[in-house]
């Protein structure tokens, strides 16, 4: 079986991929478990410095991932070109694990008590197709540190930057089998990976839906699993912020990447006595979102990824909806969809209830402080979210208030490779990135050795 890639911005193909069948799945699967034999035993020294040589490998390629990525995804290059120089960001920085994956030495009576992190065995690397390159990095770069061997399969329309991070894994000398991508279909080999007994831990980021159904299938063999789903985050701007500042940045904390974002902020919550001077100076802001060949640099948003992720996003748009403004984008071919704010909207419509995941944004007035983290946390999703305040106090207050793993203030970064980045309530469980993403690739042997 076969699948076309499709470039989004010009509906032309850019190459047929062959799709990996359950067989192949556990072939690679028996061939990682050989392989995390030896790997685990790698010294941690040499495992550090083959980790640096792939992330030098994907600093070399960097152009050429970007432009992958750009073609096989519709991205603009600048958000290519950094998304390929995240993939080498997050090697350098777990290439520093293997020699400090401390374990403890616990005072105990007649012996000795230590603590060993042990690595998992083959970690299956579940990917979406809105960010392919961070986030298939964010599971192996740190897997593959901790000892373990990865299977990683990449959603099935944006298979290429993956297979080309697989190479490169060879070329750098990362040792055969050790790094695996497998594209394919989520129903045979995402499934196979939750349900074949060799894979110890399952790294899934994609929908709430296809979440529940792999943690479930971890469940049956208490497999691990780390998930990161779905949002639906709030941008909260109070009177008291730079209100100017607040206006021009909201296009970019939500139509980035087309709004094909986890961490959109897709409501924008202004406090009622700002509500009026944010839409006067919002609008032209969005109105000035270049949207366009994403290979041309200016280019600020892309397409959709498919035909078929246009229909579903117009949908929460239909014929009547209380559209305020609207943003341009290109005519003929290509997936494009234009900036969309809609206001006032009712806290029952799905546009204020559901992810959308594509350029459409709703504005909801608020009250005070408390009216704020009601609305915010009005909703099943707690991934992101951005606060904007010159009141340091409030900014804490409200960060604390709201149900969500991942917040700025005064700004619309969730992400830095070196600090945690996960959801609470239905958005995920466990955390990627940062000191802590070890711990979900190694359980902790305990040993005792008696001296009397
Ligand atoms: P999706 O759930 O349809 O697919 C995600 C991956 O799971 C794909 O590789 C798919 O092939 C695979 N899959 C499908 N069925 C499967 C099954 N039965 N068993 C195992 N694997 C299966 O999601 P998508 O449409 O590719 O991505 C969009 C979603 O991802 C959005 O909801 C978005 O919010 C979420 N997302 C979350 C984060 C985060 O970090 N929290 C980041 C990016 C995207």
């Amino acid at each position: 079986m076969r699948h076309d890639v499709v470039n989004p911005a010009t509906e032309e193909l850019v190459q047929s991929v062959e799709l990996a069948d359950r067989e192949q799945v556990d072939t690679a699967i028996a061939l990682s478990v050989q392989a995390f034999r030896h790997w685990r035993e790698v010294a941690p020294g040499d495992r550090a410095r083959l980790l640096r040589r792939f992330a030098e490998a994907v600093d070399h390629d960097i152009e050429h991932l970007a432009a992958l990525e750009v073609a096989n995804a519709g991205h603009t290059i600048s958000n290519a070109r950094w998304e390929a120089g995240n993939v080498r960001d997050v090697l350098f920085y777990y290439s520093a694990a293997p020699e400090r994956l401390l374990g403890q030495q616990i005072p105990v009576p007649g012996g000795v008590d230590i603590t060993f992190k042990e690595p998992l065995g083959v970690v299956g690397v579940i990917v979406p197709w809105n960010f392919p390159m961070p986030i298939a990095g964010w599971g192996f770069a740190p897997a593959l540190a901790a000892g373990n061997t990865v299977v990683l399969k990449p959603a099935e329309l944006t298979p290429l930057t993956a297979m080309r991070l697989g190479e490169l894994a060879v070329e750098a000398g990362i040792p055969e089998h050790v790094f695996q991508v497998l594209p394919g279909k989520g129903s045979v080999v995402g499934d196979r990976f939750v349900t074949h007994p060799d894979v110890r831990k399952i790294v899934f980021t994609g929908s709430v839906e296809v979440g529940q159904e792999v943690m479930a299938g971890c469940a049956k063999q208490v497999k691990r699993v780390t998930l990161e789903l779905g949002g639906k985050s709030a941008n909260v701007v109070f009177a008291d912020s730079d209100l100017e500042r607040a206006a021009a940045t909201a296009p970019y904390g939500v139509f980035d990447n087309a709004g094909q974002d986890c961490c959109a902020r897709s409501r924008i919550l202004v406090e009622r006595s700002a509500y009026e001077r944010f839409l006067e100076l919002f609008e032209p802001a969005v109105g000035n979102v270049v949207v366009g060949d994403p290979s041309n640099p200016s280019s600020e948003m892309g397409p959709l990824i498919s035909a078929a992720h246009r229909d579903r996003v117009s949908s929460y748009v239909p014929e009547g909806s209380p559209v305020a403004f609207r943003g341009q984008c290109p005519t003929g071919p290509g997936y494009w969809y234009p900036p969309t704010v809609l206001a006032p909207v009712s806290v029952t419509d799905p546009a204020y209830r559901e992810e959308i995941f594509g350029p459409v944004v709703v504005v909801i007035p608020f009250d005070d402080e408390a009216d704020a983290i009601r609305i915010a946390n009005d909703s099943p999703f707690g991934l992101s979210g951005s606060i904007w305040t010159e009141n340091l106090g409030r900014a804490l207050r409200v960060a604390r208030g709201i149900e969500t793993g991942a917040l700025s203030v005064n700004s619309h970064s969730s992400v830095r490779y070196w600090t945690p980045f996960g959801g609470f309530k239905q958005s995920g469980l466990g955390r990627e990135l940062g000191p802590d993403a070890l711990d979900a690739f190694t359980d902790v042997k305990n040993v005792f050795l008696a001296t009397g």
